[in-house]
C-alpha cells in the first residue's frame, strides 16, 4: 500500500503524516516513511540544491532535479518497500512537481507529469491525499508555529495561489485516487478522514 500526502506548505502534512504511520503500527502494518525531494541518499543532495538555490535554478533544470530526486527514490526505497509488503508513506509525490514546477513556474504541467512517470515507469501510489488550505491561513499557521526562513516567504502570493489551484484540479481529474481534506479543520478530525478511506485498502 502506498500512500502519498500532497499540499501546499504549511498545511498540516507532517502532522498527518505522523499521527497517520503511528495508526498504521497500531493495526500492525510496517511503515517506511518517508519523502520527496530527499526521500533516499543521492535525493538528500538534490534537495540541497533545490532548496538553496530555490529562485536560481532555470525552472526546466529545477523541473529534472525534483524528476532525478524521484526516480532514484522510486527505485532504491519505494519499489523495495512495496515488494516486502510494507506501508510507504510519503510526504509528496509527482503530483507536487506538477503543482510547483508545473503551475508554479509556469511550466506544461502536461509534460512535467510525463517526465515524472517516465522517471518513475509510471509509479503512481494507491492513494493521495490532498490538504487543501488557503496559503494564507497557511502561512498564519507557519508564523504561529514560528517556521522560520524561506518556505513561504520564498515565492509570491499569486504563485502559491496556482499551486492549490493545481493541486485540486489533479484532484479532480483522479478522484479514484485522490482524497480531499479541508486542512482548516481539527488535526484529529483529519486524521480519521484518512483513516476511514485507507481501511478499506488495508
Ligand atoms: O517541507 P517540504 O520538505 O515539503 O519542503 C520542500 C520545499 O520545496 C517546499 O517549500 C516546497 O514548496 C518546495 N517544493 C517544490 N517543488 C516540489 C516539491 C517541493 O518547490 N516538487
Ligand atoms: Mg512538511
Amino acid at each position: 500500500l502506498w500512500i502519498t500526502l500532497e499540499g501546499g506548505d504549511g498545511v498540516g502534512k507532517t502532522t498527518q503524516a505522523a499521527l497517520l504511520e503511528k495508526w498504521l503500527g497500531e493495526h500492525g502494518r510496517r511503515v517506511v516513511r518517508t519523502r520527496e525531494p530527499g526521500g533516499s541518499d543521492v535525493g538528500a543532495l538534490i534537495r540541497e540544491i533545490v532548496l538553496h538555490h530555490r529562485g536560481d535554478v532555470a525552472p526546466r533544470a529545477e523541473a529534472l532535479l525534483y524528476a532525478a530526486d524521484r526516480a532514484h527514490h522510486v527505485a532504491t526505497v519505494v519499489r523495495p518497500a512495496l515488494e516486502r509488503g510494507d506501508v510507504v508513506l510519503q510526504d509528496r509525490y509527482l503530483d507536487s512537481s506538477v503543482a510547483y514546477q508545473g503551475a508554479g513556474r509556469v511550466l506544461d504541467p502536461g509534460e512535467v507529469r510525463s517526465l515524472s512517470l517516465w522517471a518513475t515507469e509510471n509509479a503512481l501510489p494507491d492513494i493521495t491525499v490532498l490538504l487543501d488550505l488557503d496559503p494564507k491561513l497557511a502561512r498564519e499557521r507557519l508564523d504561529a508555529a514560528d517556521k522560520p526562513f524561506d518556505r513561504l516567504e520564498a515565492e509570491k502570493a499569486d504563485f502559491h495561489a496556482r499551486v492549490r489551484h493545481a493541486f485540486l484540479s489533479l484532484a479532480a481529474a483522479e478522484p479514484k485516487r485522490f482524497l480531499v481534506v479541508d486542512a482548516s479543520r481539527d488535526p484529529a478530525d483529519i486524521s480519521r478522514a484518512i483513516q476511514q478511506r485507507i481501511t478499506a485498502l488495508l
